[in-house]
């Protein structure tokens, strides 16, 4: 018998004010759960988290460290939980993602920022101290988003999450090099998910539709693309691997930004036509340039020229281009001289 054997999430819904009927959700699916432990972010989502989930137990996390998932651990075991709602931004899906996976308990994904694709990825991000590290972890079993809490949070997170998203165009060219040049197999369901999620997207935003569902449905779809892969290629390649090497300097910016933004620059080394891309973007308010990120000329050439040291062994367009022309393409890519008026996030 040949197939798959991967859990991805059985249900999404992404719906106007849907986030406190997600006991009717679970119902509707079939799922019956005794103690959910709700895990949530700083002041504000805490004070969200207490009118939605009346009565439930809740644990506040202040980051992603290793040391917050064993505090969101420790209150499970304590209270006997059976379900872990992950019920914030990235960091705190991650907690409570990887929590979940250590004790191999069902983990339900309720976003109230998209800032990146964790949503519904196989991925967690923890950070150890020294280093930070994405984490194999277990998908959710089902998404809940809610549009109205979607629509109020920072233009600069969701400008992320269209950033990462859009990031999936370099991810699959590298991807395909990669497996061009026999490194490694390219998943086609994976990638023709991947091509689905970031093509929708544009597409959205050629024809001006609302974008916050399309953003939050792209960014399920890109961590369901990962699941069948197994790994993050379908959704990171070089962007990717600039943006982790922009996180080890000191001033660095929200991830999906930082991989939107060198998707420009990685589709050029490509050879693509990105100049269409960019217009569409910054039609939406997406940066163009890296000074909006507080981030200077050298430290982005800097970081290109470390990238591939922050992922041994991922084959991408960075993996065979000739160093001296990495500046020019920046150049044509970034212009010259400080950005727009306004641009700076
Ligand atoms: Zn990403």
């Amino acid at each position: 018998m040949f197939g798959r054997a991967v859990s991805v999430p059985l249900f999404w819904v992404i719906e106007e004010g849907v986030a406190p009927r997600y006991h009717e959700i679970l119902s509707r699916h079939n799922m019956v759960f005794h103690r959910p432990l709700v895990v949530t972010g700083g002041s504000a989502t805490a004070q969200l988290a207490e009118e939605t989930f009346t009565g439930l137990p809740t644990v506040a996390v202040r980051s992603n460290s290793i040391k917050e998932v064993e505090r969101v651990k420790s209150e499970a075991r304590q209270i006997g939980a059976d379900l872990l709602i992950g019920f914030g931004g990235g960091k705190v899906i991650d907690t409570a993602k990887m929590a979940a996976t250590e004790l191999n308990l069902p983990f339900l994904s309720m976003p109230t920022a998209t800032s990146n694709d964790a949503l519904a990825s196989p991925v967690a991000v923890i950070d150890f101290g020294e280093y930070v590290k994405s984490m194999g972890a277990t998908a959710p079993l089902g998404v809940i988003a809610d549009l109205s809490l979607l629509r109020s949070q920072p233009k600069a997170q969701f400008l992320a999450g269209i950033g990462d998203l859009f990031s999936n165009m370099s991810a699959l060219m590298d991807w395909k090099l990669a497996s061009e040049k026999g490194y490694e197999r390219l998943d086609p369901v994976a990638a023709y998910l991947s091509r689905n999620a970031v093509e929708n997207l544009l597409r959205a935003i050629e024809s001006g539709e609302d974008l916050h569902p399309v953003v939050v449905e792209g960014l399920i779809v890109s961590g369901v693309a990962m699941i069948l892969a197994g790994n993050s290629r379908p959704c990171s390649g070089a962007e990717h691997l600039i943006s982790h090497a922009l996180d080890l300097m000191e001033s660095h910016s929200l991830h999906g930004l930082q991989v939107g933004l060198a998707s420009f620059f990685t589709l050029r080394l490509h050879g693509c036509e990105y100049q269409t891309y960019q217009r569409l973007l910054s039609g939406v308010g997406f940066p163009s340039c890296w000074q909006a990120l507080g981030i200077t000329d050298s430290q982005f050439m800097e970081a290109v020229k470390y990238a591939p040291k922050t992922r041994s062994g991922r084959y991408t367009v960075l993996s065979e281009i000739d160093p001296l022309v990495l500046e020019e393409a920046y150049y044509e890519v970034y212009g010259v001289g400080s950005c727009g008026d306004g641009e700076r996030l």
